[in-house]
C-alpha cells in the first residue's frame, strides 16, 4: 500500500488576528520543531496570512486560506482569487466547509469550480463533505457522500486532482463536542476512498489523504488516527491552542 504522509491542519475560522496568529506560531514552532513525518497546516483568517507566511518556513508547516473565489479578477467585491492566496503564502485552501455549505449556501456547483480554480493555481485543494444528523439518521450518508463528490469534482480529471485532500467532516460532529466514533468513521473513510478507487483507478485512490474532522481533540485523536483510511483530522475548537494543537501533531504513531 502506498504510504500517506498524515495531515493534522487547523481551521480557525473567524479567530484571532494577525498578531494572535503570529503569537500562535512563533509558540507552536518550538513544540513541533521534533515533528517530521506529519504534515501541518494552519488556515488562520486571510488578514493574518501575510502575517504568517513569513514565518510558517518550517517545510512541515504550510498555510492554508478558509475560502477562495474562482475568477482571476474583478468587480466581485469581498473575494479573493486565486492568484492572491498564492501571492500571501498559501499552499492550501479549504473548499465546501459545511459552515460556508450551511450559512452562505454555497451550493456544489460553486464548490467545484473553486476545487478548479485552486488546482489551476498550484493550490492543494481541502474538500470538506459531510452528512447532517437528520441525513445521517435517515440513513442518507452515502448517498449524500456520493452526491457531494461526484457534484463537487464534475469534470475534473485525476491529473488535475493529484495533490487532493479530501476532509471527511460529519455536520453533526462540528463544534459539538460529539466525535463520530473511529468505526463510523472508518466506514465513511473507506466509502470514500472505494469511490476515489472506482472513478480514478485504485492508485490514485492509495494515494488520497482523506481526513477526518469533526471535534477531533487530544483524547479522541489516537483512536481515530490508527484506523486505515484515516490520513489526518481537520481541527476547529481545539487548533487554536497551540499546546492542544501540539498535542494533536504529536498523536501516537
Ligand atoms: C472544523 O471546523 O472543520 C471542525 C471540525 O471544527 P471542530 O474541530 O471544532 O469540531
Amino acid at each position: 500500500m502506498t504510504a500517506r504522509r498524515p495531515l493534522i491542519a487547523g481551521n480557525w475560522k473567524m479567530y484571532k488576528t494577525g498578531e494572535e496568529a503570529v503569537d500562535f506560531v512563533n509558540t507552536l514552532k518550538g513544540t513541533v520543531a521534533d515533528v517530521s513525518d506529519v504534515d501541518i497546516m494552519i488556515a488562520p483568517p486571510f488578514t493574518a496570512l501575510t502575517h504568517l507566511s513569513p514565518i510558517t518556513n518550517n517545510p512541515n508547516i504550510g498555510l492554508g486560506a478558509q475560502n477562495i473565489y474562482w475568477e482571476q479578477k474583478g468587480a466581485y467585491t469581498g473575494e479573493i482569487s486565486p492568484a492572491m492566496l498564492k501571492s500571501a503564502g498559501c499552499q492550501y485552501v479549504i473548499i465546501g466547509h459545511s459552515e460556508r455549505r450551511q450559512y452562505f449556501e454555497e451550493t456544489d456547483q460553486e464548490i467545484n469550480k473553486k476545487i478548479d480554480a485552486a488546482a489551476n493555481a498550484g493550490l492543494i485543494p481541502v474538500f470538506c463533505i459531510g452528512e447532517t444528523e437528520s441525513q445521517r439518521d435517515a440513513n442518507e450518508t452515502f448517498s449524500i457522500l456520493d452526491k457531494q463528490i461526484k457534484n463537487g469534482l464534475e469534470g475534473l480529471l485525476s491529473e488535475k486532482l493529484k495533490s487532493l485532500v479530501v476532509a471527511y467532516e460529519p455536520v453533526w460532529a462540528i463544534g459539538t463536542g460529539k466525535t463520530a466514533t473511529k468505526e463510523q468513521a472508518q466506514e465513511v473513510h473507506e466509502f470514500v476512498r472505494n469511490w476515489f478507487a472506482k472513478q480514478f483507478g485504485p492508485d490514485f485512490a492509495q494515494g488520497l489523504r482523506i481526513l477526518y474532522g469533526g471535534s477531533v481533540k487530544p483524547s479522541n485523536v489516537n483512536d481515530l488516527m490508527a484506523m486505515n483510511d484515516i490520513d489526518g483530522a481537520l481541527v476547529g475548537g481545539a487548533s487554536l491552542d497551540p499546546d492542544s494543537f501540539s498535542q494533536l501533531v504529536h498523536y501516537k504513531h
